[in-house]
């Protein structure tokens, strides 16, 4: 079985014995190691799976970044404060343009608002785009009209980095390939590895086939080790992607 709490602690066993540097994403914008890999999680929905991640992590004296949605499914405050006192980078996973439908000037207090909160609980200096594949808005369009350095925010991942240089990877729809079909959730890259399975990265890792500079994304709410909600989420992520398959046709 994929996607289990057992295999991802046999992932992160294999990164952490390549030697790879951990580093927030902070950390990797400010000064960026040889090898340097970020741990990016996308708190969707289920935060406690993602304290799950965030507690194996420092178990192993490795640290990520969190993306915390302002909304009732992702933002649980108690988690919040327990992912970055564990050493973890907090920052804020924003899809203002889908909750105000694309207007630009709602989108924006609405960002500064949800900001707000959020470092009212701990340190906000990196931001992250969710994608709401079933939106048609687009909310790192707010980028074009705004300047998020305006509210001493230093990165955005899919504004701030070069993936031409830092190899991407995503468990989009319980696969390491799937940003291939995401509506959003993709990158601009000369990289050609591909992988499907966690074994398939876990094989390359034991070869060294892996650049010197990852950032992997990880929607922990997709990770169990239960098998009801293991199954709940494949039934789950199968409905989705036929859905997006209807509405989005390419
Ligand atoms: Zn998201």
């Amino acid at each position: 079985m994929d996607f289990t709490v057992k295999k991802y602690k046999e992932l992160l066993k294999s990164l952490i014995d390549q030697n790879y540097t951990f580093q927030t994403f902070e950390e990797f914008l400010k000064e960026p190691a040889a090898k340097s890999i970020v741990l990016r999680h996308d708190v969707d929905l289920l935060p406690n799976n993602s304290l799950r991640f965030a507690q194996i992590q420092a178990e192993n004296n490795v640290k990520g970044v969190y993306y915390f949605r302002a909304v009732p499914e992702s933002w649980d405050e108690t988690i919040i404060r327990k992912i970055a006192a564990l050493g973890h980078e907090v920052g804020y996973h924003y899809e203002n343009l889908t909750t105000c439908k694309g207007d630009l000037e709602k989108g924006i207090t609405d960002f500064k608002n949800n900001l707000t909160a959020l470092r009212k609980l701990v340190p906000v200096a990196t931001i992250c785009m969710h994608g709401s594949p079933m939106s048609k808005h687009d909310s790192k369009d707010l980028w074009k009209k705004y300047s998020y350095s305006d509210y001493s925010i230093i990165g955005e991942p899919y504004f701030d980095v070069d993936f031409d240089n830092v190899f991407y990877i995503t468990d989009t729809g319980r696969k390491w390939d799937g940003d291939k079909v995401s509506v959003r959730d993709k990158v601009n890259t000369s990289f050609k590895f591909s992988y499907h399975a966690t074994q398939d990265i876990i094989d390359a890792l034991a070869k060294s086939e892996l650049p010197d500079r990852i950032m992997f994304t990880f929607h922990p709410q997709r990770w169990h080790s239960n098998s009801f909600m293991w199954y709940k989420e494949l039934i789950l992520q199968n409905i989705k992607n036929s859905i997006k398959k209807v509405f989005f046709v390419k």
